[in-house]
């Protein structure tokens, strides 16, 4: 079964003012879909198109470019919009995850304060993560399309990636063009924290 695009839960023009519609449709359609394209050539014909996108990432991306590329742009970009969500939602500070991000940072501003800065000081092309790795939250960045979830030497904190900002030039050109903290800042605005949580305590168990 090949990969599919999938579909994004909103509209592009939904999470407006943060990030405009045209940057998402160009992201979802030519930039989602490329890596969706080339992931599903590079496994085409071969055992690894009987794998799930986890197995693939973990166990081939360090052997295979096209695996690590476009298949790390797959997984990444599908995460990055659920992650978010119009208008965003309450920070759940009663929740396990909330209460861990309180335990770790002490508050969300300590934690969107470190987030930010994996953010804006990746060089060049890249993501911000937020990860469990063994039962304890990590930010950490990696370059390109690589992920935490991948045995390459850049994974940054490993473990299981439960938010995700990308900070490629692609995503945010358009509109804060060389400024990338107030898209990184926007960003928070947007945050989908119901869907972080469902997937803090999936990787908690
Ligand atoms: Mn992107």
């Amino acid at each position: 079964m090949a990969f599919k695009l999938p579909k994004l839960p909103y509209d592009y023009k939904d999470l407006q003012p943060h990030l405009d519609g045209r940057t998402m449709k160009i992201h979802h359609t030519k930039h989602h879909q490329g890596y969706t394209n080339k992931l599903n050539a590079a496994i085409e014909g071969t055992p690894m198109a009987k794998l799930s996108i986890e197995k693939l990432l973990a166990n081939h991306a360090k052997d295979n470019a096209g695996v690590r590329n476009s298949g790390g742009g797959f997984y990444n970009h599908n995460l990055f919009w659920k992650v978010m969500t119009p208008g965003g939602s309450e920070f759940p500070a009663k929740s396990k995850l909330g209460k861990a991000i309180i335990a770790k940072w002490g508050s969300l501003e300590e934690f969107q304060k470190e987030f930010s800065s994996a953010a804006g000081t990746r060089f060049g092309s890249g993501w911000a993560w937020l990860c469990v790795k063994r039962k304890g939250l990590h930010i950490c960045s990696t370059p390109n399309q690589d992920n935490p979830l991948m045995n390459v030497e850049s994974n940054g904190c490993g473990g299981t990636p439960i938010l995700g900002l990308d900070v490629w030039e692609h995503a945010y050109y358009l509109k804060y063009q060389n400024k990338r903290g107030d898209y990184v800042s926007a960003f928070f605005n947007v945050v989908n924290w119901k869907e972080v949580s469902k997937r803090f305590n999936a990787a908690m168990k």
